[in-house]
């Protein structure tokens, strides 16, 4: 009698440490593959944003921005934070810092466009940060920069930046620069919902300087939903109707975005050990590894040992042993490597450059 309710005692707290031990993995792996999206509503407070046609840019940015937000929180695997959630003013560079803090995956700023020279233009644009601005893209960047003028202490914020100088604004973009590629699928995502899901005029995506891109660590971009300044696009955008239709084909390109992105992930991982055979045979000799541990103990370098992650390589130095995940000749690549360990938990990954399979200096590298 006595034996049987020790036993059952310790089978009952087996099965509840076990359980616990359970739920506790199964949180933290959740929380792992989580994608934060920062949804960005511009203007705010004491900056309308345009007027176009009375309207104010601020409330029309703010309520789809919300919309979005409300769609996207239904998802799971989505992380929503917002830089306003109600109408107050917030410096562009603490708007990117709201994302950067939150190591975020994919910032959008929500904007609406205006153009009083010729009330007839409308339609949806998606921006990038890049270089090659034309004068009327310049011209959207230059008003939606042109709020760091009512910002105090702007000079200091902005190391000096003159919204109204192209050479400022070419200065803007090189931190992007590293993001680029990301920002544009993300920016087709969305632009391609605007156009083939809601049906509205196709301005494309583009690239422009906007400040509140700048200083962002992540892919982001900027949409202009339509024209305030056009009466029928205006009085939509002002819309209920108009703002839950935007909001609905925002959520959808970002939702695309993320599956797509998953998607090639596991695809990544899966091609690992035969683009690693191409890689032998690339002309460059330098090769980028993410850093993802280093220890004593000896672990066999399998998915299971490292979160999920596959291709990982293992270097012995002295007693101890470094832990490297992926191999890639682009920089570029490395850089998504890296986020994609970070994600998996690896929070302190760094990358490691090799020449001829001599460890060098990540600054030789990309020179
Ligand atoms: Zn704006």
């Amino acid at each position: 009698m006595k034996t049987n309710v020790i036993v059952k005692t310790f089978l009952f707290s087996f099965i509840t440490l076990f359980f616990h031990f359970y739920l506790f993995s199964q949180q933290k792996s959740s929380s792992r593959n989580i994608f934060t999206v920062v949804l960005d509503a511009g203007h705010g407070g004491k900056d309308t944003g345009n007027r176009g046609n009375n309207y104010y840019e601020k409330k029309i940015a703010l309520n789809i921005a919300l919309k979005t937000g409300k769609l996207l929180e239904k998802e799971k695997k989505i992380k929503v934070i917002y830089t306003r959630k109600t109408d107050v003013f917030v410096n562009l560079i603490e708007r990117a810092n709201i994302a950067n803090r939150a190591d975020a995956d994919l910032f959008v700023s929500i904007h609406c466009d205006s153009f009083e020279k010729n009330k007839s233009v409308f339609g949806a644009g998606t921006f990038v940060m890049g270089l090659h601005a034309n004068d009327r893209n310049f011209e959207v960047a230059k008003k939606e920069n042109s709020v760091i003028f009512i910002e105090d202490n702007y000079l200091q914020n902005y190391d000096g930046f003159d919204p109204n100088s192209l050479e400022s604004v070419i200065g803007l973009t090189l931190m992007q620069e590293t993001y680029l590629d990301q920002s544009i699928l993300a920016a087709n995502s969305i632009q391609n919902s605007f156009v083939y899901k809601l049906k509205r005029k196709n301005r494309t995506v583009k690239q422009a300087g906007f400040i509140v891109l700048k200083y962002s660590y992540m892919p982001s971009v900027l949409v202009e939903t339509g024209f305030l300044t056009n009466k029928r696009e205006g009085a939509y955008l002002n819309s209920k109707k108009g703002q839950s239709e935007m909001a609905e084909t925002i959520a959808g390109g970002i939702k695309d975005y993320f599956s797509n992105l998953e998607n090639t992930f596991v695809n990544n991982d899966i091609d690992y050990d035969e683009r690693q055979n191409n890689l032998s045979s690339s002309k460059s000799n330098i090769i980028f590894k993410i850093q993802i541990a280093a220890s004593n103990n000896y672990l066999a370098t399998k998915s299971y040992n490292f979160n999920g992650l596959k291709g990982i390589s293992r270097e012995k130095n002295g007693n101890l042993y470094r832990y490297y995940y992926g191999k890639t000749p682009k920089y570029k690549n490395a850089l998504s490597l890296m986020r994609r360990a970070k994600k998996k938990g690896y929070k302190k990954a760094f990358i490691v450059a090799f020449k001829s399979g001599k460890k060098i200096k990540l600054k030789d590298a990309l020179k």
